[in-house]
């Protein structure tokens, strides 16, 4: 990523907003376009200096996607933050009014000048905002031994998925079929089903772990997976395309991840 300099075509930010009976879910919150703005990003990182490039117009932000789609800011209920990255968390200023979810130990891994120097940016945080921690319990679903439930109905799942970052996690929409709102356990789906980890999880065993639970769990039940940067992944919420496996991996259950 550092060296590169043509390592990728512009890839999508994509935020989840989940229509619930019991009020509206988003998933993460996108990057906003004060990234225009000169200093926005610590000019001094490797990350922001080298490996990234940000495009963002304000029309793209969550607050004017939510009001395109007939949505106030106000009628979300609840927001998950998959992990703290800027490109999840830069737009949290529009959702300050919801219950912010987010793992404790990403929210202290991700603060103060550690944060800073991990390429988080907690000084762009609102500044009044009380995110709420989330906290698992042992309901399993499939390989993954915790969970926790956003709604009472039990269909919304927060699931973790650690290996982007410590305390990465995942929203799980069940249904037919499921979706699995993926945030950053892989950049698409190919690399997914290649067992590809990123250059940016710090330990890639855990990574795998994950990465292969996730394959797991789409051999259980019909599973459409949508990671935040993948640029197919609005074709196959459209089109709810599951993770395919063809009968011979399902008959002798290459867990080759
Ligand atoms: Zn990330």
């Amino acid at each position: 990523m550092l060296f590169d300099k043509e390592w990728t075509e512009w890839l999508p930010i994509y935020v989840w907003v989940i229509e619930h009976d019991e009020g509206i879910i988003v998933v993460d919150a996108g990057e906003t376009s004060r990234v225009h703005e000169n200093g926005y990003h610590p000019s001094w990182h490797p990350f922001y200096r080298r490996a990234s490039r940000f495009s963002v117009h304000p029309d793209e932000e969550i607050g004017f996607q939510l009001h395109a789609l007939g949505i106030s800011a106000r009628d979300v209920r609840q927001v998950v933050l998959t992990h703290m990255h800027t490109d999840h968390a830069g737009g949290l200023i529009h959702l300050t009014g919801s219950k912010i979810w987010v793992a404790e130990q990403e929210l202290s891994r991700a603060g103060g000048l550690g944060g800073r120097l991990k390429g988080y940016l907690p000084h762009r945080w609102p500044k009044n905002w009380e995110p709420n921690f989330i906290r698992f319990d042992n309901h399993t679903v499939g390989p993954f031994r915790q969970s926790m439930s956003l709604t009472r109905s039990g269909d919304v799942l927060v699931i973790p998925t650690p290996g982007h970052t410590p305390e990465h996690v995942s929203v799980l929409v069940c249904g037919s079929p499921s979706f699995f709102l993926a945030g950053d356990t892989s950049y698409n789906q190919k690399l997914l089903l290649a067992g590809k980890v990123d250059g940016v999880s710090p330990n890639e065993a855990i990574s795998r772990q994950t990465m292969g639970n996730i394959v797991a769990l789409s051999k259980e039940r019909p599973l459409v997976y949508l990671p935040s940067h993948d640029s197919e992944s609005e074709e196959r919420l459209v089109q709810e395309s599951v993770i395919e496996h063809s009968a011979e991996n399902l008959l002798v259950g290459t867990g080759s991840l």
